[in-house]
């Protein structure tokens, strides 16, 4: 009799880091207009995908005490929607191991979300587009097409409509992790509440830091990087303050929160540079880590 051997695949997914990120106002229907500009970065999750009798989590590494393993987990939620649009019975075991900071502004939770999209659609021999996997990866969150797509691309409406954008070279990123998560619907709220109050900066148009980027020289992106939610997750976790001022001090080109925080992401000339602003900040005492990275990677790719 034939047996079939369940085999197992692995997908890796890139974090991200909002080079331009626009708020607009708060919209009637709770949403805020977003003019973004993501680069996936080489820090990553690596989701396997084993076929099982039940739909099960497993988390290690960074961060696992603040992960779901339930059918709130992202990756979960993604199986269980693509088996639901396909006819298929969910059951497989899901092994998340993060490499990407938890809560930090990263899209770690939707790295692992369209990684399990990818991998089940793999697994499964699922004859889907990549418009198709965009669409369900748009219902499970506004940064889950990016996760799937990588590189460096423009994102409007929540984030989720993407237009690819060109990038030259490498660019060389330290990230300091922080001790303490932020919530991103807490940020946006901050964020409303600075807007009622006062008149924070905003981003403005993503055009010169397009050219920018598509020029391949940080020392003309540096001063263009913005990002509308620092000032609401500064306000939330003043102590990011610091954390920025040290990294410019350790020669770091410039510093900007990540998405909606807490990590800080700090561009610098050269991969050398990188690591000498991550050692200083280590040294410093302003953040619980350090990492060092590189953009753009490519989005979730199965692991060979
Ligand atoms: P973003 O940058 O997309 O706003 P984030 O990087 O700040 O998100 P995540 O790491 O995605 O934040 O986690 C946000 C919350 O989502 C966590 O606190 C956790 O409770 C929940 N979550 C659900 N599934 C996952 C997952 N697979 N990995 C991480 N967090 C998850």
């Amino acid at each position: 009799m034939l047996s079939v051997v369940p085999t197992s695949l692995t997908v890796r997914a890139p974090a991200k880091v909002n080079l331009h990120l626009g708020v607009g106002d708060l919209r009637p229907d709770g949403f805020h207009e977003l003019v973004t500009v993501f680069q996936a970065l080489s820090l990553h999750d690596d989701v396997t995908l084993t076929p099982s009798d039940a739909l099960t989590v497993r988390v290690t590494g960074e961060g696992v005490r603040d992960v779901p393993t339930d059918a709130t987990n992202l990756a979960a939620r993604a199986v269980a929607a693509l088996a639901e649009r396909y006819g298929r019975d969910p059951y497989l075991q899901i092994d998340i191991a993060k490499g990407i900071p938890v809560a930090g502004g990263m899209a770690g939770g939707s790295a692992d979300a369209a990684a399990a999209l990818l991998g089940a659609a793999t697994l499964w021999g699922l004859d889907v587009g990549r418009d198709e996997l965009d669409e369900v990866a748009a219902t499970l969150g506004s940064d889950v097409p990016f996760s799937l797509h990588g590189h460096t691309a423009l994102g409007t409406g929540r984030g989720e409509r993407l237009i690819p954008a060109l990038a030259r070279g490498e660019f060389h990123w330290t990230l300091a992790l922080a001790r303490e998560g932020l919530s991103t619907p807490a940020v946006y709220r901050e964020l409303d509440r600075l807007r009622e109050v006062g008149d924070p900066p905003r981003a403005g148009s993503p055009d010169a830091l397009l050219a920018a980027v598509a020029s391949g020289d940080p020392h003309r992106l540096a001063p263009l990087l913005a990002n509308d939610l620092q000032a609401a997750a500064l306000s939330l976790q003043p102590g990011l303050r610091r954390t920025l001022r040290a990294g410019i001090e350790a020669g770091a080109l410039a510093g900007i929160v990540s998405g909606s925080g807490p990590t800080c992401a700090f561009l610098c000339a050269s991969a050398d540079d990188a690591v000498d602003v991550g050692t200083e900040l280590a040294g410093a005492g302003v953040c619980r880590t350090v990492r060092v990275a590189s953009g753009p990677v490519p989005g979730a790719t199965v692991v060979p």
